[in-house]
């Protein structure tokens, strides 16, 4: 199981970022993101995202995320730019997950010394500041070796048909 976690949410400035730190998490193979209790509008955004174009996934609000961190039964990845490099670390951690879940948490706004120290592994998407929604893609794509872009979907109402030009959006039926 990988588990995304979001650390930290200001309403109105993150509400985008959260919300495609959900999408991106779930579209690039996660089981389930949690969000800090404020984020309730971006958990709703996640939640009918799913609903439309499928699973599973699944969104959780959590009022202690320190506590979750800290008490984490499994394997703790925080993605900051100060970290040792993904392309050195990532097939520890690949092997790490083959034995028990993995917890992927992405900041926001400043994240504070204990989630460095919570962490079994801080991990730089090349040690240049860019943005959680970046960092997150490329660390899922390596952890899963590029495999999450095959990944089969559940209960879906709409199913997107690749095509060369234009969109083309049907039923799952009329697949
Ligand atoms: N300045 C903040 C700090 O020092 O804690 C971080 C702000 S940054 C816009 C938000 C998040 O993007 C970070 O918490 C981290 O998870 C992610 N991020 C930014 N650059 C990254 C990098 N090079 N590698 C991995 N994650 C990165």
């Amino acid at each position: 199981e990988v588990i995304v976690l979001r650390y930290g949410h200001r309403p109105g400035r993150d509400d985008r970022m959260t919300t495609h730190v959900g999408l991106t998490a779930r579209a690039l193979g996660a089981d389930r993101v949690i969000f800090p209790s404020n984020a309730g509008q971006a958990k709703e955004t996640v939640e009918d995202i799913t609903d439309r174009f499928g699973g599973p996934f699944t969104v959780e609000l959590d009022d202690s995320q320190g506590a979750t961190i800290r008490n984490f039964d499994g394997t703790v990845v925080h993605l900051t730019m100060y970290g040792e490099e993904v392309q050195t670390v990532e097939s520890d951690i690949r092997a790490a997950h083959t034995e028990e879940p993995l917890l992927v948490i992405v900041g926001g706004e400043k994240v504070p010394f204990d989630v460095y120290e919570a962490a079994d592994w801080n991990v730089g998407v090349t040690n240049q500041p860019h943005s959680e929604v970046a960092g997150l893609a490329v660390f899922l794509d390596r952890l899963f070796s590029g495999r999450e872009l095959d990944r089969e979907w559940e209960n879906q109402e709409r199913v997107v048909l690749p095509q060369k030009q234009g969109k083309k959006v049907v039923s799952p039926d009329d697949r």
